[in-house]
């Protein structure tokens, strides 16, 4: 590889040819500021705040685009740059709602922090400002361009997710930031993934706030509150109290739910673990009776909305189990609710989940097994931090206590449910074993692991080569539809998780910014919280779970029969682009 040497405020470095100073700058350990840029996703230097000196070129030029040179020495931090910065700061502020004291970006924002850096309060440019109505339109996100700084990185992200349904509109200083024909985003096939919102540098973009019908329903003595946590909130939420990324917090997170005065904590986990079972089941039934393959997971509810707008012709592949989440909400407004007592109608179910995209499933249709919905509120992981964050708990020096039982026990396969590839390996461990009759001791399906947007393995089962995909993000996701369309594929059972990297990395999940983001391999680090802790678990295989055992004695009528298929199953519909 040509490499160039170059220096960096005085420090040399070496860098492969055609690299940016950006990245130059990184290799130095120098960190130059960035707005809109995201590494290999948008690399476009339109915010110019990354602007820098460098010899040979004219003027300030943009670090994130600009390739260094041999010899080249670049100043980052000259009174030329910083003064550049400050009006380029000043520019985004003259049309920017300066509502830090409300904004849930305010202390995570990344137009703040370089404001409170450069010292820059007001606008020396105040005049025409244009004012856009908030779309609150769909369950999950709300924009609010009077905060939106133009940086593009939600539209490259939507891209990335093969969506694309947001982009510019209009010229000059009336470019906003929207659908096309500013349509309401309810109106286009979004998929609700939130990798949007996740990328936002501001308050632009935010997550519908459910926070206060939870409130309420705490201080509502009539209603018995019961949450459940997603098998990846565990290895996230601690981020939101200054914990290294891939921290386990499980027992902090128990801790700081039954003090926010939740009657039950129950874990999703739970759920995975009879989604595992069911989904087995479902399986082998079509590989028996010569039903449609391969069977595609369903428990990633921004995928199935991707499948049903854009390959509604391959819904029949989607296996018919409901989400992790939605089969606990069903199984505590229906059996729990039987075993204590309480009339489903005062059960208030509310799940912290990874994802933006949980708070539409649980108003999609036949979510509601009890005759009630299953799942009242879905929280992603940062309304959970802004909760405890009011309620005053000092989360770092919270004990460690336990879920409640018997919905709160789970199996190692259920943890690994949060990564991607991880509901494959916890289906091919079940699979393994009830196909060859045996304890199988050899469970780690290594070959399913890892952030590869695309993995492909096959597995010896009983004698079988049993071949099997995992796929996440929309583009991953778009390719394996494509090749199953084509006939290429000849797998038994895919993987496909909305989001790339699986729900660790969730558009409800923390939001780092874009430095981090770019620097640290999110969807690994926080992955491995989650194999650490299956690889400690003395269960580790869904079917083994005695809650479950005692789930299908004392109320299902087997894997897959009459009642467990109203309760825990569900159907799509093929929606219109
Ligand atoms: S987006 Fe940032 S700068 Fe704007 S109001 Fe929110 S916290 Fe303040
Ligand atoms: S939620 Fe996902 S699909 Fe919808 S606009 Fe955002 S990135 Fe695009
Ligand atoms: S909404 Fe956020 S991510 Fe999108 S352009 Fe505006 S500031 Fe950038």
């Amino acid at each position: 590889m040509e490499m160039v040497n170059c220096k960096i405020n005085g420090i040399a470095v070496s860098v492969p040819k055609g690299s940016s100073i950006l990245e130059a700058a990184r290799k130095a350990g120098v960190e130059i500021p960035t707005l809109c840029y995201m590494k290999k996703i948008n690399e476009i230097g339109a915010c110019r705040i990354c602007v820098v000196e460098a010899t040979g070129a004219r003027g300030l030029v943009t670090a994130c685009v600009y390739p260094v040179s041999e010899g080249m020495e670049v100043k980052t931090n000259t009174a030329k740059v910083q003064k550049a910065r400050k009006t380029t700061l000043e520019l985004m502020l003259s049309t920017h709602d300066k509502k830090c004291l409300s904004c849930s970006r305010s202390t995570n924002c990344e137009l703040q922090k370089l404001c409170r850096e450069y010292g820059v309060e007001e606008s020396s440019f105040e005049g025409y400002k244009p004012h856009y109505e908030l779309d609150t339109s769909t369950p999950h996100l709300i924009r609010d361009n009077n905060k939106c700084i133009l940086c593009r990185r939600c539209v490259a992200v939507c891209r990335e997710q093969y969506v694309s349904v947001i982009g510019p509109n209009d010229r000059g200083m009336d470019t906003s930031i929207g659908t096309a024909f500013k349509v309401n985003l309810s109106e286009v096939p979004c998929i609700s993934c939130g990798q949007c919102v996740a990328v936002c540098p501001t308050g632009a973009l935010v997550e519908k706030d459910d926070t206060d019908k939870v409130w309420a329903a705490l201080a509502d003595p009539t209603k018995y509150v019961v949450v459940q946590t997603a098998p990846s909130i565990r290895a996230t939420l601690g981020e939101c109290f200054g914990l290294p990324i891939g921290t386990n917090v499980e027992g902090k997170m128990v801790a700081a739910l039954r003090r926010l005065g939740f009657d039950k904590v129950f874990d999703t986990n739970f759920g995975a673990d009879l989604t595992i079972v069911e989904e087995a089941n479902e399986l082998v039934e079509r590989i028996k009776n010569n039903g449609v393959l391969p069977m595609i997971t369903s428990c990633s509810p921004g995928w199935v909305k991707f499948c049903e707008y854009y390959y509604p012709d391959m819904i029949p592949h989607l296996s018919t189990c409901k989400s992790p989440q939605q089969m606990v909400g069903a199984v505590i407004k229906t059996y729990y609710a039987e075993k204590v007592g309480i009339d489903p109608k005062d059960i208030f179910s509310v799940s912290v989940m990874p994802c933006t995209a949980k708070k539409f499933e649980i108003g999609r249709d036949h979510q509601n097994a009890s005759g009630y919905p299953d799942v009242d509120v879905a929280l992603t992981t940062r309304e959970l931090a802004r909760m405890i964050e009011r309620a005053g708990l000092k989360f770092t020096a919270l004990p460690d206590e336990e879920f409640d039982s018997p919905l709160g026990e789970d199996t190692g396969a259920a943890v690994i449910f949060g990564a991607t590839g991880g509901v494959m390996e916890a289906a091919l461990r079940t699979a393994n074993d009830w196909l060859t009759g045996k304890d199988n001791l050899d469970i780690d399906f290594h070959a399913v692991r890892g952030t590869d947007a695309i993995k492909e393995a096959t597995v010896e089962i009983n004698g079988m080569n049993v071949k099997v995909a995992v796929a996440s993000g929309g583009v991953a996701a778009n390719e394996v539809m494509k090749k199953m369309q084509s006939g290429e594929a000849d797998w038994t059972f895919v993987e496909i998780m909305g989001c790339p990297g699986g729900c660790v990395n969730g558009g409800g999940q923390p939001i780092q910014p874009q430095y981090v983001r770019d620097t640290v391999d999110l969807k690994a680090v926080r992955a491995k919280a989650l194999y650490d802790q299956d690889a400690a678990m003395t269960l580790r295989k869904s079917h083994e779970s005695p809650v479950i055992k005692t789930l299908y004695s004392e109320w299902f009528d087997g894997f897959g029969g009459h009642k467990a298929h109203h309760d825990l199953h569900t159907g799509y519909v093929a929606r219109k682009k």
